[in-house]
């Protein structure tokens, strides 16, 4: 840790790679904006460590946005790949795999019946939206602040400060009449949820929301929420989805669904279940899921949807998640980490709240609690910027935001979970408050 830390490598192909895509990179949150940092470009990754192109290693907390669970490169995800490899990468026809893996999915989450197989979490959101309306015959969709659910335009809504408010769009390119069939709610709020279905009757599909809210920070429901949007719905006829692809098969092996004890009428996957290959899933009960094409007239689609390199690597690292003692062991070694990170930041004299639950963990720089996204923009972002670097000099990465969960996975040792405590010690204390 002592030698000095050099990113040279990285600068250049990162400065190379702004000419040719746009700032640089695949998907946005990676170009390191919010913590105004340049990015490190990866070589290689294994176990709970990414190596850079300079021959930096970090302990990694992203585990590349949460399908790494089980530790990067997995020695038997990797075998199982290399063994499908052989009978090539792609079919465009059924294959054994994806019976193996809707078994697997079907058995461990609760309201999921029957499955389909997509390519990434946005297609498995923007898929059950359609199918929401198509079985209800209604327009309408309530959403919460600060839940992410793709990409998609109708998920694409800024909600107004505080109060419950009709969506306009995030993004340039989102029509107003398609974001207008979008309402939002404060998360952690059923009066708000209840307003909005007394002011919309027979109206909304559906409620849609993240059972535990992964990208706002980290934000679990009260009691009460999740059982009250169960009753919500189901008084007014519409559906309740939940977006388990953060906390599928990480929260528990049946996700957070599990965890709570509140069966959605539909859910959607990705991140796990694809274990670092691109997969999303979208399940539920088999009266709803009958609709989908070609077994019902609503539809969707996929050139490689059920690849058999995906359903491998999904399958290996949902048999190695099963194994006796796997989120016990995530949720002790996330606990130690997060209530360290919360004692040295207080010691140095800073206002933290955090909270963990399994292997996902999240710390707002400011008082709690945080019930919603409103309170979690309290936090202090900027210091959480200049954290965030000081944090890679001492090889530890965390998610480039202060809004993003954090992630460990069953490769993270005591010993790493102690240098990454030391290393925050250290930057809580050199950066003052
Ligand atoms: C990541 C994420 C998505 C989008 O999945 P992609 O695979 O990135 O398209 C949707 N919903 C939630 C809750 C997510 O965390």
């Amino acid at each position: 840790m002592t030698n000095a830390f050099n990113t040279t490598n990285s600068q250049t192909v990162f400065s190379a790679a702004q000419e040719l895509m746009p700032g640089g990179v695949s998907s946005p949150v990676r170009a390191f904006k919010s913590v105004n940092g340049d990015p490190i470009v990866f070589d290689r990754v294994k176990g709970p460590y990414a190596w850079d192109i300079d021959g930096n290693r970090f302990i990694d907390y992203v585990g590349s946005w949460g399908p790494a669970i089980c530790g990067h490169s997995h020695p038997e995800v990797i075998a199982s790949l290399q063994e499908a490899l052989e009978k090539g990468t792609s079919f465009g026809a059924p294959c054994e795999l994806e019976n193996k893996l809707a078994e697997m999915v079907i058995e461990a989450v609760p309201s999921v019946e029957m499955v389909r197989f997509v390519n990434s979490g946005t297609e498995a959101c923007m898929a059950v939206l359609r199918l929401m309306r198509a079985f209800t015959g209604r327009d309408k969709l309530i959403k919460f602040e600060g839940c992410y659910h793709g990409h998609a335009d109708m998920f694409l809504v800024k909600a107004g400060s505080g109060v419950a408010t009709l969506g306009l769009p995030d993004s340039p390119g989102v029509p107003r009449s398609t974001t207008s069939n979008t309402l939002t709610a404060p998360y952690n709020d059923l009066e708000a949820v209840k307003e909005l279905f007394a002011e919309n009757p027979d109206a909304i599909s559906g409620v849609i929301l993240e059972p535990i809210v992964g990208n706002a920070g980290f934000i679990t429901p009260e009691p009460g929420f999740l059982e009250g949007l169960r009753e919500l719905t189901k008084e007014n006829g519409a559906l309740l989805v939940f977006d388990e692809v953060m906390t599928g098969f990480r929260i528990s092996y049946g996700g957070a669904q599990e965890r709570f004890g509140v069966i959605p009428d539909l859910t959607t996957m990705g991140k796990v279940i694809g274990g670092g290959l691109p997969v999303g899933a979208y399940g539920g009960k088999k009266e709803i899921m009958s609709m989908v094409a070609p077994a019902g007239p609503v539809y969707q689609a996929g050139t490689l949807s059920g690849n058999p390199l995906a359903m491998t690597a999904g399958i290996k690292t949902l048999e190695i998640l099963k194994q006796e003692g796997s989120y016990e062991r995530l949720d002790t070694l996330t606990k130690k980490l997060i209530n360290g990170i919360c004692d040295s930041a207080k010691q140095a004299g800073l206002s933290i709240t955090g909270s963990s639950i399994s292997g996902m963990f999240g710390f707002y720089l400011c008082e709690g609690p945080v019930r919603n996204f409103e309170e979690a923009k309290k936090a202090n972002a900027e210091y959480f910027g200049r954290l965030h670097r000081a944090m890679l000099k001492k090889g530890i990465y965390l998610a480039p935001s202060a809004f993003e969960a954090g992630f460990t996975s069953l490769a993270h040792s005591e010993d790493d979970i102690d240098i990454t405590l030391q290393a925050f010690n250290e930057c809580f204390n050199e950066l003052g408050n």
